[in-house]
């Protein structure tokens, strides 16, 4: 049995567990289906996270590196940062609630270069002596009891290669979890379909701003949102979600033409469009058995996001070693992991009103529950848990006011506050 740790894929996740385990003297064999790591054709906000509580310990962007302060360790990154200071939601009439940290003085979030930073990473794999087999999809294995089999495809066909261990690092789609008999409790909610409109020339946007568009009046479920590009200053992002039936070029087609946005795409232009598709599973409780470990976005509820994600790789990496020297590391993987991310908690399976603004509520309401807290500066943070739970604890404030001028819009949100993220999915 050839004793190399065989990692299924080379996003953030696996990049960093391939990094660490070099550095722990262990052979690597990365499988990764993309040709090469030259371009990044996924779509991915990609904004790091500053609040120091997420994920058990935020990041600290530093010169040259992000720094994780309670595991206490760094990956590099020298890419582009651009802040991003201010986070508005818009209501359909464009009441507007906004997220701030010091006036907006503060950035509570840094976009990044993801495609840089994982060239960086792959290069300084090579350099540790992690081999790669790029253009490689694994599509089989088993766990044999004294390691992995791991059965892959690419040009040169079908074959089988073993490993002592596997970490399955394969991203939001867990199809490899699903080989290896680790989806077997997990509730699959959902498969969204996301374009990535990147454009020059939308009128009426903030530098270094997000905004979230809700309501039936911009045509889509999902918030449409605008936010900062790579591209430099005037050139934005739009982000679209939606799925087969109601599909993001639908959807792109009918915000930028007919919603309250369509004036400011008057004179737009694209400049690139990117995709992906997010097969949406709960977060799976238990994410080691036998040989093989699975990490990042392939056991999460949606995503880890990226420093998630190296968080991942880290723990991951010390766990492995500790399993190969007989020790329970996937004991302490299992904790570290169910401790330390929101969609773990039971409190934060409850964000289903968050998620659910639109259809729930119809235009009129979000017009009424926004302007309700128009005016307010909610705390700035990008963290997708945290804001649904600012947003009601601000509504509610007014529950006297909602319950005495539109009794029947407070009996729907005191309904929804009852409800489940899973039910909300299944609605
Ligand atoms: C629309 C959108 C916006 C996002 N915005 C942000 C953001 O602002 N900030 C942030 O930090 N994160 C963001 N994320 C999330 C972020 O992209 C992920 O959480 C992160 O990339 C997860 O890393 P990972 O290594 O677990 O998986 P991935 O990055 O998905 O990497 C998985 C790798 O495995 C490869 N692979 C998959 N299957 C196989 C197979 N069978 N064989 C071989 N290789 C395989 C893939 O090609 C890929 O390279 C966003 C995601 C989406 C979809």
């Amino acid at each position: 049995m050839n004793k190399d740790i065989i990692i299924i894929g080379a996003g953030p996740a696996g990049l960093w567990a391939a990094a660490e385990l070099a550095d722990r003297g262990q052979q690597v064999t990365v499988i990764e289906l993309k040709k090469s790591m030259d371009t990044l054709s996924r779509a991915c906000s990609t904004q790091f996270i500053l609040d120091s509580d997420y994920e058990g310990e935020g990041v600290e962007v530093r010169e040259g590196e992000l720094y994780f302060p309670k595991s206490n360790f760094s990956v590099p990154y020298t890419g582009a940062l651009i802040p991003v200071n201010n986070k508005y939601y818009h209501s359909p009439k464009d009441h507007v609630i906004r997220f701030a940290r010091d006036n907006g003085n503060e950035p509570f979030s840094y976009k990044f270069d993801k495609e840089k930073m994982l060239k960086d990473l792959y290069e300084l794999c090579i350099q540790k002596g992690v081999k790669f087999l790029m253009g490689t999809t694994a599509i089989g294995g088993k766990d044999t009891g004294d390691g992995v089999e791991v059965e892959i495809r690419n040009k040169e066909g079908v074959q089988t290669i073993t490993g002592s261990k596997l970490i399955i690092a394969e991203g939001v789609n867990a199809s490899m979890c699903q080989v290896f008999g680790l989806n077997e409790t997990r509730m699959h909610m959902a498969t969204a379909l996301c374009l990535k409109f990147i454009m020059e020339g939308i009128t009426g946007v903030e530098d270094n701003s997000w905004n979230l568009y809700y309501g039936r009046a911009y045509h889509s479920n999902a918030a449409v949102i605008i936010g900062p590009s790579l591209y430099g200053d005037g050139i934005y992002e739009v982000t679209i979600s939606g799925d087969k039936v109601n599909t993001p070029e639908q959807i792109f087609e009918n915000f930028t033409t007919n919603s309250p946005m369509a004036k400011n795409f008057k004179n737009a232009k694209l400049v690139k469009k990117m995709g992906c598709f997010v097969k949406a599973f709960n977060a799976l409780a238990t994410p080691c058995k036998g040989n093989v470990i699975a990490i990042g976005d392939a056991t999460a509820m949606v995503e880890v996001e990226v420093q998630g994600a190296f968080l991942c790789g880290h723990h991951a990496a010390k766990a492995v070693v500790k399993e190969l020297n007989g020790e329970k590391g996937w004991e302490e993987y299992t904790k570290w992991w169910q401790d330390s991310f929101e969609f773990n908690s039971s409190d934060y399976m409850r964000v289903a009103q968050g998620y659910a603004l639109v259809p729930v509520y119809t235009d009129d309401e979000l017009d009424y529950l926004f302007s309700l807290v128009e005016g307010e500066c909610l705390y700035g943070t990008y963290s997708q848990y945290k804001t649904p739970k600012l947003i009601w604890d601000s509504i509610h404030q007014h529950d006297d006011t909602i319950k005495a001028e539109r009794p029947e819009l407070y009996a729907k949100m005191e309904k929804m506050n009852q409800m489940s993220l899973a039910d909300s999915f299944n609605k």
